[in-house]
């Protein structure tokens, strides 16, 4: 297959040089210069003649600006393939404007990481026509292990931010949780025991476990370092919050898991940390 990558940073480097030691690559970044990879001068000469464009860009208005260059350049019946973590809209409005030219769209968000990434271990999770799902297949099937079609475009995006959602959720449950055992006087691997297989489990806990020394190895580990980053735990509980307000939907813990993450990296000392980082913020303060 033929493929124009555009974006080549921390995810979309890894992501473009597992697809070159199998297809014919060509990328696109206008401050990155990957040597491992063929470059263009500017996306629209990545993305002439290409079979499939694929996108990993910061957010919905760099994906807009860049789908605006590449449509125009693009073949009929050629896949736009976007894996940036964009808001709902802006992946919506793009999949329109692609079907409106005769190209076909693919909204597929990923989680897995940079690690993901290199490994070729990532998720997908996907929105878009069926068929251009199963035309990029044995793409996904190169940058990762699974990939799930979530039905029509936008809800890959969608599929994600409630995903991570709950996962912010669910990591500042386990934190403050864990806060509160310490001054209880109980034991971290004694919590981790009990709740790791009782009701209170959640992958924050039994996969990715904050308390350093505890449970599987996990960026607690290794001083906090991400991992995760807080400050990309920020973006994707905003762009919940931007769907939920746009959707008309009640998310009062989405809500109040935006907030605290925003103290954190914006007036605290997250920012650079791993969004597990939360139990040592919960660990040193008091009851306001
Ligand atoms: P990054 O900032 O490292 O890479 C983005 C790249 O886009 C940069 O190299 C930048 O130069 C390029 N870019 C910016 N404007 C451009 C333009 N107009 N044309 C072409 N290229 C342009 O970010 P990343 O960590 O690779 O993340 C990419 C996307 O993947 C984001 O949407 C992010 O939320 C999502 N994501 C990241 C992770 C992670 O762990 N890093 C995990 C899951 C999802």
């Amino acid at each position: 297959m033929k493929i124009g990558f555009i974006g080549l940073g921390n995810m979309g480097a890894p992501m473009a040089a597992n697809l070159a030691l199998r297809h014919d690559v060509t990328g696109f970044d206008p401050v990155a210069r990957p040597a491992d990879l063929t470059l263009a001068d500017s996306a629209a000469d990545a993305a002439r003649h290409a079979d499939v464009v694929i996108t990993m860009l910061p957010d919905g208005k760099v994906l807009q600006a860049v789908a605006a260059q590449i449509h125009p350049a693009m073949q009929q019946g050629a896949v736009h393939l976007d894996c940036s973590t964009v808001d709902v809209d802006s992946a919506r409005a793009v999949a329109a404007q692609a079907q409106a030219r005769g190209l076909l769209a693919v909204d597929a968000p990923v989680s897995g990481g940079t690690v993901g990434a290199a490994n070729g271990t990532l998720t997908f999770m996907a929105g878009g026509p069926r068929a251009a799902f199963d035309q990029v297949q044995p793409l996904f099937a190169i940058m990762g292990q699974k990939a799930v079609h979530c039905g029509a475009a936008g809800n890959g995006q969608a599929a994600k931010i409630c995903n991570n959602m709950i996962l912010g959720v669910t990591m500042i449950a386990t934190c403050e949780a864990f806060a509160l055992a310490d001054k209880l006087g109980l034991d971290r691997q004694a919590m981790f025991d009990v709740v790791s297989t009782s009701s209170g489990a959640s992958w924050s806990i039994n996969s990715y476990c904050p308390a350093p020394g505890i449970g599987p190895v996990s960026p607690a580990d290794n001083d906090y370092k991400p991992g995760f980053a807080a400050e990309l735990m920020l973006k994707d509980l905003r762009l919940s919050q931007t769907a939920a307000v746009a959707a008309d939907a009640d998310t009062p813990l989405g809500a109040a898991a935006t907030a605290l993450y925003a103290d954190f990296v914006e007036t605290e000392d997250g920012a650079g940390r791993d969004f597990s980082a939360m139990l040592p913020r919960f660990a040193s303060r008091q009851r306001p």
